[in-house]
């Protein structure tokens, strides 16, 4: 069996006084917030230049770390990977060219406040801007971290009115900040009226309290959230180290209570940028019941390009992935396009060549094979209509449309050859400065 930690948190002499019933209420955790040196230096050694790279950053970003999670760091290890990820590092103070202030286009995609609808079927509603510990690597930092809010009723209206009217939406994801910092009843007030939206199938929460603050799934919680099923939860795990014992506690009061539980990983140089690492982190969340969902290449957020890998990185934890552990434990590495293209995959190739007649495929070990294509299926069964009686469920959009033959071809707004055929010159123009001399 694995072995679950659970960490003393009297051997932090801050924290001896702390009765275990203040210890594992969540209010105490998040009223107890280290949000300075002054906080940070009681429970961690910090050399001077750590003191003032960080009086730097908070210039900028904020800070919060839960007591639970600052008793995660190991003090004797600078680069332990919890730490890295709450406590700031002076890159965080200077942007990289590259960087975007909203890549996702997550305000641009936006039809009414908090929430974002992207996907044709789905979308994303962000209740609030706060979190109980502000991860050193969110991409919401144009949000999370600045004005402290959670959304205020009018909006809430506006989104839920628009979620209503929009029947297309058959999924709602809460997110935020992180959703679970707002009351039972609060959150309870915003997912009862999701639930009485007849075309609203699925709920989603994304919330990483079990992770940074394990003691916020309570009894009461999960009673709650047991109410609206079908409810799913993901949550956002990147080390194996955050698997605790508190966070198996609170994962199995989840899991118990039948949500299924998903984790969204966020690949992080230094954190978890290794597919040995990663390996071991998912099969320990399967341990715990929670499948993993995605990792995310680090996006082009303001103030993390110190913490971004090469995408190669996560094609080559897929590489160790597949085969060689169970595909339960496989998830789909993604980046989210910037500008709002969503989520795309990244993964190895593993078909090599094809025809008419055959596939080659290549497995796990490197082991090619072919598969004989069925000879009659083009003929018999090209064209589909076993979805004849839901036509409205065949895709309104996208690639798949060109495979149904009810589109020719995808081509850009501003398309060059176009804009010649019309005789609008877009290229070559004589007012625009050439580069080189002649
Ligand atoms: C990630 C995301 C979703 C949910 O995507 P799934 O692939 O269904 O998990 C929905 N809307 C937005 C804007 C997102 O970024
Ligand atoms: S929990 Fe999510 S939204 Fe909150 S700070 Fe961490 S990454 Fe950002």
């Amino acid at each position: 069996m694995q072995q679950f930690i659970s960490h003393d948190y009297k051997r932090i002499p801050l924290y001896k006084d702390v009765t275990p019933e203040q210890w594992g209420d969540w209010r105490w955790q998040m009223r107890n917030d280290i949000k300075d040196v002054a906080a940070l230096e009681k429970v961690l050694p910090l050399s001077e230049k750590e003191k003032s790279d960080i009086t730097e950053v908070l210039k900028r970003f904020r800070m919060a770390i839960t007591p639970y999670y600052a008793s995660l760091i190991d003090p004797a290890n600078p680069a332990c990977p919890v730490r890295l990820q709450a406590v700031p590092r002076l890159p965080e103070a200077h942007d990289d060219e590259v960087d975007w202030d909203d890549p996702l286009h997550e305000d641009v995609d936006s039809p009414v406040p908090g929430l974002t609808h992207r996907y044709p079927d789905r979308a994303l509603m962000l209740v609030t801007n706060i979190c109980s510990m502000n991860c050193r690597h969110c991409t919401r930092r144009r949000l999370v971290g600045q004005d402290d809010v959670h959304l205020d009723e009018a909006n809430v209206d506006r989104a839920i009115e628009y979620i209503s009217k929009t029947p297309i939406i058959r999924d709602v994801l809460i997110s935020g900040g992180d959703p679970l910092v707002l009351s039972d009843d609060k959150l309870e007030r915003v997912i009862a009226r999701l639930r009485a939206i007849p075309h609203i199938e699925i709920i989603r929460i994304g919330t990483r309290t079990p992770v940074v603050m394990p003691m916020r799934i309570t009894d009461e919680l999960v009673a709650m959230l047991g109410k609206y099923h079908p409810i799913y939860v993901n949550t956002h795990f990147n080390h194996p180290k955050e698997i605790t014992a508190e966070a198996k506690a609170a994962l199995d009061k989840l899991a118990n209570a039948g949500i299924p539980l998903g984790n969204q990983s966020v690949l992080l140089r230094d954190v978890n940028d290794c597919p040995t690492l990663m390996k071991k982190l998912v099969q320990k969340l399967l341990a715990v019941r929670v499948k993993p969902y995605y990792i995310y290449q680090c996006d082009l957020s303001k103030g993390i390009s110190h913490f971004r890998t090469s995408i190669s990185k996560g094609i080559e934890i897929i590489e160790n992935l597949r085969g060689h552990t169970t595909g339960m434990a496989v998830p789909t590495f993604v980046i989210d396009a910037p500008g709002g293209g969503g989520k795309t995959p990244a993964m190895p190739n593993y078909i090599i060549t094809s025809n008419e007649r055959r596939v080659v495929l290549r497995n796990y070990e490197g082991v090619i094979t072919t598969y004989d294509e069925p000879r009659q299926y083009e003929e018999d069964c090209g064209m589909c209509r076993l979805c004849d009686d839901e036509p409205w469920l065949r895709p309104t959009c996208g690639v798949a449309r060109l495979l149904e033959g009810s589109q020719k071809t995808i081509e850009p707004a501003n398309l060059a050859r176009g804009n010649r055929v019309a005789g609008i010159a877009t290229e070559g123009r004589k007012d625009r400065p050439r580069k080189g001399g002649f």
